[in-house]
């Protein structure tokens, strides 16, 4: 399924807010293909991290790169013009436009008009929401929303997808269906998850990084995650459902 080749490294990555150093000297590697998870407890630095990857935040010192390019201090659009597909912790969606034309619009990006249409259709079927396509997406539920932002990111057909929290404040079942699409979505391009439902987490994670203090805690397969006592540790306290 993937190579050994790495699509995204951080080199000594370093974010400072004034005194605060949020992320601290991470060498991050992932490679083509892969699906990983990033875990931590609240304040640890991935968000932080995340927005470095997108060009949200410039690093304070380190490099960022993507399929061998340095990307360091790009911004998001160039880099979502390179094939990174991104979801934000806050919806990033036209809310005046239907889903339907925001997923097009997306799709556009890659393809000429009738085909992009044919993917519009396409991605708003595979993430179950076919039958919003028409509504206004500033009306939709919160978790209807989620999905119709990630049917805009897939729509760009990402090689890389970076997505923070995408089953915040999602229902039971649209929270199934997200995995199922990242499972899926993770076939065809490697794929970064910030994440704190453990729901959601158990059922995607595989090789799984944990932050703590801005800096990689531990890196492991979810099994081992989940019964170190040191992550444990240093969730107690902040999130007890990692325990349970
Ligand atoms: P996480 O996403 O793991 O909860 P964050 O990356 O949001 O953690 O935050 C890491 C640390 O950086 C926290 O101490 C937070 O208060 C601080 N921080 C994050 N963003 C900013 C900012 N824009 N300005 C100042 N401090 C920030
Ligand atoms: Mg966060």
């Amino acid at each position: 399924m993937s190579d050994l080749r790495p699509i995204l490294t951080t080199e000594k990555l370093v974010m400072q807010f004034g005194g605060v150093t949020a992320v601290d000297n991470v060498d991050f590697s992932l490679r083509e293909g892969e699906l990983r998870c990033l875990l931590g407890p609240n304040g640890a630095g991935k968000s932080t991290f995340f927005k470095c990857l997108t060009g949200q935040l410039t690093p304070t010192s380190g490099r960022v790169r993507f399929d061998g390019q340095d990307i360091t201090g790009w911004e998001t659009h160039a880099i979502v013009g390179m094939g990174v597909g991104i979801k934000t912790q806050v919806p990033n969606l036209f809310d005046g436009l239907s889903a339907y034309e925001n997923v097009r619009m997306s799709a556009r990006r890659k393809h000429l008009r009738p085909m992009a249409k044919e993917k519009a259709e396409e991605m708003l079927e595979k993430c179950g929401i076919a039958h919003l396509a028409r509504r206004e997406v500033g009306l939709l539920a919160h978790g209807q929303r989620q999905l119709v932002e990630l049917a805009t990111v897939l729509a760009g057909e990402p090689r890389l997808v970076l997505l923070d929290e995408p089953a915040a404040g999602m229902a039971g079942d649209e929270r199934d269906r997200l995995a199922d699409l990242v499972l899926e979505t993770s076939r065809r391009a490697a794929v970064v998850v910030v994440e704190h439902d453990m729901a959601f987490i158990r059922r995607i994670a595989k090789f799984t990084t944990v932050f703590n203090r801005g800096a990689i805690f531990r890196e492991a397969m979810i099994d081992e995650i989940m019964s170190d006592r040191a992550v444990q540790e240093i969730y107690l306290g902040k999130q007890a459902d990692v325990a349970a």
